[in-house]
C-alpha cells in the first residue's frame, strides 16, 4: 500500500537547494572526523571554520551582520540534516548566542560579534547553569560588580556546551546581590581568548554526545569591558532569556522530530533484513504494530513540529507552546529510540549501531533547556 509523502509546510526550493548542500556537507567534512571528536570530545576547530564556508552558520542572521539572510526554516534544515548524521556539533547553542546578540545587542555590538560568529572564527557558547543552580535560575551566585568602566566576574559555570571552544560567552550573572530573585540578573558577552582570570575546566563524561564539547569554566576577578552588557541596562537577563528561550526550545523540538524520524527509518531497514525464526522480524505482527506506533507518534510530531515553526516564522510563537514542543517532541523522541533499540535486539545496545548513539544521544533532550518537568510547570502556569 503506497502512502503519500509527508511534505512540511514550511519546504519549499530555496530550501531544498539549501539541504542538499548541508547534505553533501556533513558527510564530506563532518563525517570522517566525528569518532576522533568523539574522543577528543569536541569537534575540531577547523569543522567550525569550514560550517562557516558553506553558509552553515548563522543561517537565520540578516546579511548584514554577516549571516545568511535567511529564516528560522534554514535552521531547522540544519538541525534536522546533523541529527540524521548523528552528528554532535554545537551549531544550536552558537545560533542561540547569535540571536541574544541580534535581540538586545547594540549595532557595535553586533557588528562586532555576528560576522565572526557567522564564518566560524568565534564559537558562541550560553553559560547560565551553576553547579547548584540550574532549574532554579534565581540561586546562580556568579556575579559581575562594577568597577570604573568594567566589571569583575567571579564565579563557575558547569555544563556548558562548546565551553572549550568558546570565544564568544553569553554569560548569566548577578549584577545585582541585593536584589529579589531573578531582578538581579544580567547577561554579559564574554571574549574568551586570552583573558586573565578565566579558565576552561575538564572536558565532561558524558554518556552520550561524546563530540560534543561540554565542560566547566571558571571566572577569577574576570575584567570585562562594561559595554559588553547586553540590554539597555543591568537585571534585564532573566526576562531576555524567557524571551528567548522559545527559540532555543523549538530547536530542540526540531531535532528530537528529526532522531524520531530517522529512528523509525533505520529500524524499518534492520527487520526487514534481521531473520529470526526462519522469517524476518517485520512479518511478526508486534514488530509492525510497535513501528506503526512509532511511525505515527513520529508524524504527529512532526505536524505539531510545523505547526510551531510556521507559528515561529509569523512571529507568534508563544512561549507556553514551545514548551509544549520541547517536552512532548522529546519525550516522544525517547519512547521511540527506546523501542527502536528494542527491535534491535542486542544489536540495539552495540555503539556501532546508529540506534545506539541515537539511543544515548536523545536523553539529555529531556534534560538540558530546562527539563521537561520544569516545560509542564511553565505550560502549567497557563492554565
Ligand atoms: C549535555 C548538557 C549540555 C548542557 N548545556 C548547557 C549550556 O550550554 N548552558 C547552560 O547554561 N546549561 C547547560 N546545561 C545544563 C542544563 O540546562 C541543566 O542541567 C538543566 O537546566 C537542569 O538543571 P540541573 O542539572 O541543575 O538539575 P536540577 O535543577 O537540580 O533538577 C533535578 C531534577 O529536579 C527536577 N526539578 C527541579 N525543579 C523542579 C520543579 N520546580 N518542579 C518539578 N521538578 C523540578 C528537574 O526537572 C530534574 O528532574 C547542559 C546540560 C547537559 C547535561
Amino acid at each position: 500500500m503506497s502512502t503519500v509523502t509527508y511534505q512540511s509546510s514550511w519546504m519549499n526550493d530555496d530550501l531544498r537547494i539549501f539541504r542538499k548542500s548541508v547534505r553533501q556537507f556533513i558527510p564530506r567534512e563532518f563525517a570522517p572526523h566525528h569518532e576522533r571528536w568523539c574522543q577528543q570530545h569536541r569537534p575540531d576547530a577547523e569543522a567550525w571554520t569550514a560550517a562557516g564556508r558553506v553558509g552553515m552558520l548563522l543561517t537565520d542572521v540578516p546579511e548584514e551582520y554577516g549571516g545568511a539572510g535567511g529564516t528560522f526554516a534554514h535552521e531547522a534544515v540544519v538541525i534536522e540534516e546533523l541529527a540524521q548524521a548523528g552528528i554532535n556539533f554545537g551549531s544550536g547553542v552558537h545560533s542561540i548566542v547569535a540571536h541574544y546578540i541580534l535581540a538586545y545587542g547594540n549595532q557595535e555590538q553586533k557588528r562586532k560579534w555576528l560576522p565572526r560568529m557567522a564564518s566560524g572564527e568565534l564559537v558562541g557558547a550560553i553559560a547560565m547553569t551553576e553547579p547548584t543552580a540550574g532549574s532554579d535560575l534565581q540561586g546562580i551566585k556568579t556575579s559581575a560588580h562594577r568597577d570604573g568602566d568594567h566589571f569583575v566576574v567571579n564565579g563557575s559555570k558547569t555544563f556548558i556546551t562548546n565551553g572549550c571552544l568558546a570565544g564568544l560567552i553569553c554569560l548569566a550573572v548577578k549584577t545585582d546581590p541585593k536584589a529579589a530573585g531573578l531582578k538581579g540578573i544580567s547577561l554579559i558577552i564574554i571574549e574568551a581568548k586570552n583573558l586573565p582570570g578565566y579558565r576552561v575546566g575538564r572536558s565532561l563524561e558524558k554518556i552520550g554526545r561524546h563530540a560534543q564539547d561540554t565542560c566547566e569554566i571558571f571566572f577569577d576577578d574576570v575584567r570585562v569591558p562594561a559595554a559588553n552588557l547586553l540590554g539597555p541596562a543591568e537585571g534585564k537577563g532573566f526576562s531576555q532569556m524567557m524571551e528567548q528561550l522559545p527559540y532555543e526550545r523549538l530547536a530542540i523540538g526540531v531535532g528530537a522530530v528529526a532522531t524520531s524520524e530517522q529512528a523509525v527509518a533505520i529500524t524499518t531497514k534492520y527487520v526487514k533484513e534481521r531473520m529470526a525464526f526462519g522469517k524476518p522480524l517485520i512479518d511478526f505482527q508486534n514488530t509492525r504494530f510497535k513501528l506503526a506506533e512509532c511511525k505515527t507518534e513520529a508524524r504527529i510530531g512532526r505536524v505539531f513540529l510545523d505547526d510551531c515553526i510556521e507559528r515561529y516564522l509569523a512571529g507568534q510563537l508563544d512561549g507556553v507552546t514551545a514548551a509544549m514542543a520541547k517536552y512532548w517532541l522529546t519525550d516522544c523522541e525517547c519512547r521511540i529510540v527506546d523501542e527502536c533499540v528494542q527491535l534491535h535486539g542486542g544489536y540495539g545496545y552495540m555503539t556501532e549501531y546508529p540506534i545506539a548513539r541515537m539511543w544515548a544521544d536523545s536523553r539529555v533532550e529531556r534534560i538540558y533547556a530546562g527539563t521537561n518537568e520544569i516545560m509542564k510547570e511553565v505550560i502549567g502556569w497557563s492554565l
